[in-house]
């Protein structure tokens, strides 16, 4: 192996120029995708205590001419390195909230919210609070029924200012969620201060419940935690009836899950609103 360590090099160093050029060809789709309104928004259910839809949340998808629809997964951690995010979000932001306005004047379907996921790196854009108060205005959206879905990395930048910046948006209505909550690395004296109302168990303590009892311990102290701060819990990826049952028997709030539905096209979901109410 050592006499044919050059030739190791070598190959390696394509390897990297592969994934390089890979990289390069993905970015370039990426902006044009944005510019040629590749990006749809699919839409999963949020359910309460008695299976009510309360809401959804609102899931980018990349449709994209060839290679067909592209999970986010694929993409947004290339988005947030080249910037893109903020454009994309800003895309995903408006058009939710043009659909917000849209039920709002359906009365079956005005109580619904609309959860936007939003990067760090969206939210520490320093004009990330204008851009949002100008797509309500642009939009018409009632901001009571908007929910702006933050992870615990955005603890990693200027806390005082994250808060500043979350309590203006809270002045105007809008709420926020806790993502992926337990997955961070937050400490909870930082957390308490944040304005949330909301927070999400993270999909990969849900998973497990039945059968870890680590998990089982983590899902119901996160519970107790939200209700000791006085917030919604919310567990995502809910697959099955005795899933729900635990965490429902474990006074969760609210539940999201493929067990209810997966994320819809919006004509699907609405035909799933309408079986359901
Ligand atoms: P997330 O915010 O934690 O979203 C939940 C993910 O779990 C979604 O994956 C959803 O399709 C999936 N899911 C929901 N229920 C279940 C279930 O019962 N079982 C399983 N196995 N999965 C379930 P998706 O749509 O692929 O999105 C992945 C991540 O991409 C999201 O995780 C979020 O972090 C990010 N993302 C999606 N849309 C946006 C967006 O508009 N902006 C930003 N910044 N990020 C987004
Ligand atoms: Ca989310
Ligand atoms: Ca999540
Ligand atoms: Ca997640």
């Amino acid at each position: 192996a050592k006499a044919s360590g050059r030739n190791n090099f070598q190959f390696f160093d394509s390897k990297i120029q592969d994934v390089v050029n890979a990289h390069v060809a993905l970015e370039i789709e990426l902006r044009h995708g944005l510019s040629s309104d590749e990006f749809v928004l699919h839409f999963q259910p949020q359910v309460d205590r008695e299976n009510r839809v309360i809401g959804v949340e609102v899931l980018i998808r990349w449709q994209h001419a060839t290679r067909g629809l592209i999970l986010p997964a694929e993409f947004i951690p290339l988005a947030e390195n080249i910037g893109l995010i903020i454009p994309l979000g800003l895309w995903a932001l408006e058009t939710a909230c043009a659909q917000l306005a849209v039920w709002e004047k359906q009365p079956e379907r005005s109580h619904l919210t609309i959860a936007v996921n939003v990067s760090t790196i969206q939210f520490c854009a320093v004009n990330f609070v204008e851009q949002v108060i100008a797509v309500i205005d642009r939009t018409g959206a009632d901001p009571h029924k908007l929910k702006l879905e933050i992870t615990e990395s955005i603890l990693l930048d200027n806390v005082e200012n994250i808060i500043k910046k979350m309590l203006t948006l809270q002045s105007y209505g809008i709420s926020f969620a806790l993502d992926d909550f337990g997955t961070g690395y937050s400490s909870l004296s930082y957390l308490k201060r944040l304005p949330v109302s909301q927070l999400k168990i993270d999909r990969s303590f849900v998973r497990d419940v039945l059968t870890d009892p680590n998990d089982a311990i983590f899902a119901r102290t996160i519970i107790t935690l939200g209700q000791c701060l006085g917030l919604v819990v919310m567990a995502e990826g809910v697959e099955t009836e005795e899933q729900r049952q635990f965490l429902f028997e474990h006074d969760c709030n609210a539940f999201q899950g493929y067990f209810f539905s997966r994320p819809l096209p919006l004509i699907d979901f609405e035909q799933f609103l309408d079986q359901n109410n």
